[in-house]
C-alpha cells in the first residue's frame, strides 16, 4: 500500500508490463455507501472494471485496472436503487485519471498554459492533451479571496489593436481577480456594482473607465494608475524641455547684440578706470601721498591702498575697483 496510502481496503492483484506498468486492484470493503441517502450497503448488486492512468512511477507510466462493485440501495425511499461504490481518495466518479494525476496536469496548466502543459508533461510522462489541462484548470475551484478595497483597472488584449478586455487587479495582494470580455462602461459598471467594498479605483486615461466608475462605485476614489502617471509625466518633461531648448535657441540667436551693448558698458568702465589711473599719477607727481589721494578722490574711507593697488595695477580687476570706489 506503499502506492496507494489512502487507500486501506483497497488490494492490488497483479502487476503487469514493462514501459507501461498495469496494476490490478479490487476493492475489499464489505459495505459500501450510498450516494444520495449516505446509508451503508453490503448488497452487491454487481460488478465492472475501471480504467485510470496515474501519475508515473521512476519513469514508467502507471495505469490502474479497478474492480469494483455497484450495490442497492438499502433505503426503501432513497431514489437511487443502485449505486457505483467511489474512491473519493483516488478517483472522482467517471475521471479516467487519479486524482493526483489530474492535480499534476492542472498545476501545469497554470504554469505554462494548455499547450505548453501538454509538451512538458508528456516529457515528463504525466499524460494529458492541451484540452483534458485546460478543462481541469477551469474546474478548479477559484481560491476564496476576501472583497477588494483598492483594485485597478487596465486593457488586456483578446487580440492586440483588434479587441480588449478589462483586467482587475487586487492592488493590496498585488493579484488579478477577474477578466472581464470588453471594456465598455456597461460590462465594467456592473462588475464594479457587484463589489461594493471597492474604495480606491486605479486606472488609465480613458474616459470609459471613468464613466464606468462613476456609474459602478460612485463611492469609489479614482487615481490615475502609476504606469500611466509616469508616462503623462515624461510627456510633459519632453515637451517642457523642448520648449527650454527653443528658448535657448532664441537666445542664441539674439545674443550678438547684448554682447555688444556688454562691450560697450566693458569699455566705459575701463576707459573711466584708466582716467582715475591717470590722476593718481598727475597727484603723485605732484608729491601727494596716498592717503592724500585717497582723500582728494573721495575714497570712503579713505583708504591708501586703494591708491597704491591703481598705482601697482591700473587696470585691475572689476571687482577689486567697484568695490573700493564709489
Ligand atoms: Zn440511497
Amino acid at each position: 500500500m506503499i502506492i496507494f496510502p489512502d487507500l486501506p481496503n483497497v488490494e492490488v492483484e497483479g502487476v503487469e508490463g514493462a514501459e507501461e506498468i498495469t496494476l490490478t486492484l479490487h476493492t475489499t470493503s464489505p459495505t459500501a455507501s450510498c450516494p444520495s441517502c449516505g446509508t451503508a450497503s453490503s448488497r452487491i448488486q454487481s460488478r465492472y472494471t475501471r480504467t485510470l492512468r496515474d501519475l508515473p512511477s521512476v519513469g514508467h507510466p502507471i495505469r490502474l485496472i479497478m474492480h469494483v462493485r455497484r450495490f442497492f440501495c438499502k433505503k426503501s425511499t432513497c431514489a437511487q436503487k443502485i449505486f457505483v461504490e467511489r474512491l473519493p481518495s483516488l478517483c472522482h466518479p467517471h475521471a479516467q485519471r487519479t486524482k493526483r494525476l489530474q492535480e499534476a496536469l492542472c498545476q501545469l496548466g497554470f504554469r505554462g498554459g494548455g499547450q505548453a502543459g501538454a509538451d512538458v508533461g508528456s516529457d515528463l510522462g504525466i499524460s494529458g492533451s492541451r484540452d483534458t489541462i485546460l478543462r481541469l484548470v477551469r474546474r478548479s475551484p477559484q481560491p476564496a479571496i476576501s472583497e477588494p478595497r483598492i483594485i485597478g483597472l487596465d486593457d488586456w488584449a483578446h487580440k492586440r489593436r483588434l479587441r480588449y478586455g478589462t483586467l482587475i487587479c487586487d492592488l493590496e495582494r498585488s493579484q488579478p481577480i477577474d477578466l472581464l470580455p470588453d471594456r465598455s462602461v456597461e460590462t465594467v459598471s456592473v462588475w464594479l456594482k457587484k463589489h461594493p467594498s471597492i474604495e480606491i479605483v486605479s486606472r488609465d486615461g480613458s474616459s470609459e473607465y471613468a464613466s464606468a466608475i462613476k456609474k459602478g462605485a460612485p463611492q469609489a476614489r479614482q487615481v490615475s494608475d502609476r504606469w500611466h502617471l509616469i508616462k503623462n509625466l515624461a510627456a510633459c518633461v519632453s515637451v517642457q524641455i523642448a520648449q527650454t531648448f527653443a528658448q535657448l535657441r532664441r537666445a542664441k540667436e539674439q545674443r550678438p547684440a547684448q554682447t555688444q551693448a556688454v562691450q560697450q558698458a566693458q569699455q566705459a568702465r575701463q576707459a573711466e578706470r584708466m582716467a582715475r589711473y591717470e590722476h593718481i599719477l598727475e597727484l603723485q607727481k605732484q608729491g601727494m601721498k596716498s592717503g592724500e589721494i585717497a582723500r582728494t578722490l573721495s575714497y570712503e574711507p579713505a583708504n591708501s591702498s586703494t591708491v597704491d593697488r591703481y598705482w601697482k595695477h591700473p587696470l585691475c580687476s572689476q571687482e577689486t575697483t567697484t568695490s573700493t570706489s564709489h
